[in-house]
């Protein structure tokens, strides 16, 4: 018969049990971590801009703000571009610290490498606290930015193994302008890959602060003359020529190496009319050419928002998504599948 007047099990007995089972759930969830973290499978994120917080610019923001555009009256202030009006907008990062934190953390639990472009001591950073896990690339705009030798001696360092952002688009240039070809023509013999901005330019861009930003300078027709004078150049059309949907599908159609990325209009056109686009993409047999890319810019979290619209495009097969996740950038890159399992 037990006897209640004293404890069933002894205090030790009752620390040892709780050390076990504390000692148990330590292990498990560092195993678990450590194994979900293997199992993670991989994702390249083609566009992340690494640049320089500017707490000034740097407010928070409402991913799919271009779900209304209103307009305005050119006697009145211009629209504004982002908007903060959602249950949860996005924090933006305030210091370049804070920022690489929670972007390699990121990339840590998602097991993601990143194409990176922008500011060289912030792309430096990153690579030496993300080794393997950053490819540094170098953009060419117009010819004010840097001279031809400039431009091939950086890629002649073999440290950029990619140029972009390309965006003449914003100068109101068109990518097959004389200016760029030299640019190209040292990309192609040196067999870097090429990411042109075409397309998408938000609310008002011309309004606001980019004035010699053209609509039309966005049409990925405007792409045939450089890839004509330069069969061997690897483009990428940027936002997929967003929202020159029949033009890219043509663009696509008559050249065989060209590929599109899903950055930025992912995560501020109305989701309804990004998965119509991506859908279409697929549709008309480019499954195999879309590259996922963010289009980070100062909030980190968005790089799990824009994944995001992808994992949940139930229009896509797990094939699908793991191609535009990982296996097209693969492809593309040409790069060694086997670093980044
Ligand atoms: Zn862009």
């Amino acid at each position: 018969m037990l006897s209640f007047t004293r404890p069933f099990f002894s205090t030790a007995i009752l620390r040892k049990a709780a050390w076990n089972v504390l000692f148990f759930l330590t292990t498990f969830s560092v195993y678990a971590q450590e194994n979900s973290a293997n199992k993670r499978l991989p994702i390249i994120d083609v566009h992340v801009h690494a640049m320089k917080v500017n707490p000034a610019f740097a407010g928070d923001m409402c991913p799919w703000f271009l779900k209304n555009m209103p307009g305005g009256d050119p006697t009145q202030a211009p629209p504004s571009f982002l908007n903060i009006d959602c249950a949860d907008p996005l924090k933006a990062a305030k210091t370049d610290q804070e920022m690489q934190d929670a972007v390699l953390a990121t990339m840590k639990r998602l097991n993601m490498t990143i194409v990176a472009y922008g500011d060289p001591t912030i792309i430096r950073k990153w690579m030496k606290a993300a080794p393997g896990r950053v490819i540094p690339g170098i953009g060419v705009s117009s010819p004010k930015d840097m001279t031809v030798k400039a431009f091939q001696d950086s890629l002649s360092s073999g440290f950029y193994k990619v140029m972009g952002e390309v965006a003449p688009q914003y100068q109101g240039l068109s990518p097959s302008d004389p200016s760029l070809d030299e640019y190209f023509a040292v990309a192609e013999k040196l067999n870097i890959p090429v990411g042109i901005h075409m397309g998408t330019g938000g609310n008002g861009m011309a309004n606001i602060t980019q004035p010699k930003y053209r609509a039309s300078m966005g049409n990925p027709f405007l792409l045939e003359d450089v890839l004509a004078k330069h069969p061997k150049l690897k483009i990428w059309v940027m936002h997929a020529g967003y929202p020159m949907i029949d033009e890219i599908i043509a663009l696509m159609g008559a050249n065989a190496y060209v590929y599109v990325d899903l950055a930025g209009f992912i995560w501020s056109y109305p989701l309804e009319e990004i998965h119509a686009y991506i859908q279409r993409l697929v549709q008309a047999g480019f499954g195999k050419r879309i590259l996922y890319g963010t289009d980070l810019l100062v909030w980190p979290k968005l790089i799990e928002t824009s994944v995001g619209v992808i994992e949940n495009a139930n229009y896509l097969s797990f094939e699908q998504k793991r191609d535009i996740l990982f296996n097209n950038a693969v492809r593309f890159f040409r790069l060694d599948e086997s670093k980044y399992k």
